[in-house]
């Protein structure tokens, strides 16, 4: 039978994390609309897209999010030279402390979160490294139940990568994660990437 988009058994909300520019935008609209973007964007806060899939003759509505400012792109804000947390913060709550904001944002960013997806850019061993960071954050945040893939992105760039597939699958497991390469650029297993991270979310709640 015929169902439209509104329609769906199930909505699970899942957060984008990982450094700036590890490629975090495009794996989301390559997923939700086919799309890829070889410029850098320039929005500034939170965004979310959304697409429903079928698992198990289940409908299920992915509601994605990803910070699209630069805000975010740090684990410890206050190393993030390029644009101090404080610019976007209405006038209002400017007497309350920087880290009482930015632990109210992300806070509100991981609230309800089924499933991450945390990335990095095998060609940037910084990005890797970094994922330590985005775990702890993610795992203060979210409880035991959150389903986590972690995801090497920009696998096209084979000449340059910098993380191997083994020392990124032994990180995996030992953080109890799922991992795959992807490519948002060549499309290469992103679709399996967010289907996984779904399925196996629907397999915890169902
Ligand atoms: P974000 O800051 O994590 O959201 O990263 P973006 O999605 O904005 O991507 C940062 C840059 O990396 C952009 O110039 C993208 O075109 C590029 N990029 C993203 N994904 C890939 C990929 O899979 N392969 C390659 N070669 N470039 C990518």
């Amino acid at each position: 039978a015929y169902k439209a988009d509104e329609d769906y058994d199930y909505l699970f909300k899942v957060v984008l994390i990982g450094d700036s520019g590890v490629g975090k935008t495009n794996l989301l609209s390559r997923f939700s609309r086919n799309e890829f973007s070889s410029e850098s964007k320039s929005t500034i806060g939170v965004e979310f897209a959304t697409r429903t899939i079928r698992v198990d003759e289940k409908l299920v509505k992915a509601q994605i999010w990803d910070t699209a400012g630069q805000e975010r792109s740090d684990p410890v804000p206050q190393r993030n030279k390029r644009m101090p947390l404080r610019f976007h913060i209405p006038l209002l709550t400017r007497s309350l402390p920087v880290h009482s904001i930015y632990r109210a944002i992300t806070s509100a960013y991981y609230r309800g979160a089924a499933g991450a997806l945390v990335v990095y850019d095998v060609t940037r061993h910084i990005t890797f490294e970094n994922v330590e960071r985005w775990m702890k954050e993610l795992k203060n945040h979210t409880d035991a139940n959150t389903v986590i893939m972690l995801l090497g992105n920009k696998a096209d760039l084979r000449h340059i990568r910098a993380v191997s597939v083994e020392d990124a699958q032994a990180f995996a497991q030992q953080e109890r994660a799922f991992f795959t390469e992807t490519s948002a650029l060549e499309s290469m297993n992103v679709e399996t990437a967010f289907t996984e991270v779904l399925t196996q979310i629907y397999h915890v709640v169902s």
